[in-house]
């Protein structure tokens, strides 16, 4: 039976879909040709697993959880496998999903076993009666619902770790209590803060959704939660405007309430989504210190990617244009 929520795909739909693996100081000399090469082919990789669903005529929900899978479980971006770690030396994994066509929306924060927090934001969207989970009751709802879980040891990878220790000797120039790490974490390069992956797309029925997956902040501590998983700051989607999903220093993100203000933007002042995207990423957030992007897609399947960065990787892929994969301004 067709139900309302499910009418038939329209034959002149326009679909499409859009992914990041993080914004930050992504310089051209920081890679060799072959690094460059590899995160080119991975991110052409999630953005056509995902346009694929798209084309056969899958739902936008399913074709983001797709590729942000592929992402999460690819160790060059920062969610699942290849997670930045904390002060104390784990993972803590934030991650939040919506669904355009009703506002349903799931989130989780600082779960530390789960291989793919996209997969447990749905979960929480899909199977539980709130919007966002935490640790270890996130976790315990995770193994309810039969979703993969890893030793702790899965999201290590040398070059985090190296990370860590670096940052670490950095905050210990002059740290003193609570205060020194403050005021030196937010002196902290920007590339301890950044990383993220997420995905926003349209589906053939005009459904648009949005999803973000991240290991926020190196030498985040204190259970700190970016705006990876707050649905409004980091992911956003509503049919009647678009589906954004933020990468960046998330505590300007959260201030500056990103995703939901670039939508808001487009239903209230009718605004186009490159015209939005523009506004608040190079808006008062930015002058305010706030560096990073996004990624939108608006329900005509029209794709914008702006950032104030040096780089973002990103990809993009429509029934109207070909697969796009860009890393550098
Ligand atoms: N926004 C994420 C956070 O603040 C980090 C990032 O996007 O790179 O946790």
């Amino acid at each position: 039976m067709v139900t309302a929520f499910q009418l038939p795909a329209q034959e002149n739909q326009n679909f499409a879909i859009a992914i990041h693996g993080g914004a930050g100081t992504i310089e051209k000399s920081r890679f060799t040709p072959e690094q460059e090469k590899a995160y080119r082919l991975k991110l052409k990789e999630a953005v056509e697993a995902g346009y694929k669903v798209l084309d056969k005529g899958g739902d936008s929900l399913d074709a983001i959880t797709i590729a942000i899978n592929i992402l999460e479980d690819s160790p060059f971006f920062n969610a699942g496998k290849g997670a930045v770690y904390t002060y104390d030396g784990h993972h803590e994994l934030d991650a939040s999903i919506m669904d355009g066509k009703n506002r349903q929306a799931g989130a989780v924060s600082g779960v530390m076993h789960v291989k793919n927090p996209i997969n447990l934001a749905r979960e929480v969207m899909d199977n539980s009666v709130h919007v966002m989970l935490s640790g270890k009751g996130a976790e315990t709802f995770a193994k309810q619902q039969g979703l993969e879980v890893v030793p702790a040891s899965y999201f290590n990878t040398p070059h985090r770790h190296e990370a860590l220790l670096r940052a670490k000797e950095k905050l210990k120039q002059k740290e003193s209590g609570t205060k020194g790490y403050q005021a030196l974490h937010q002196a902290l390069p920007e590339q301890y803060k950044m990383g993220t992956v997420g995905a926003v797309a349209l589906d053939k029925n005009g459904n648009l959704a949005a999803g973000t997956s991240t290991g926020g902040m190196t030498a985040k501590r204190f259970g700190r939660v970016g705006d990876s998983p707050i649905i409004g700051a980091g992911t956003f989607a509503d049919n009647s405007s678009c589906a954004v999903s933020a990468t960046g220093h998330g505590e300007y993100f959260i201030r500056y309430n990103v995703a939901a203000d670039i939508c808001a933007r487009v239903a209230y002042q009718n605004k186009t989504i490159e015209q939005a995207g523009q506004d608040v990423i190079f808006g008062p957030m930015h002058r305010d210190g706030g560096t990073g992007g996004v990624i939108i897609v608006d329900k005509e399947g029209n794709i914008s990617m702006p950032f104030n960065t040096k780089g973002m990787y990103r990809a993009s892929k429509s029934n109207r244009s070909a697969t796009y994969v860009g890393i550098f301004k």
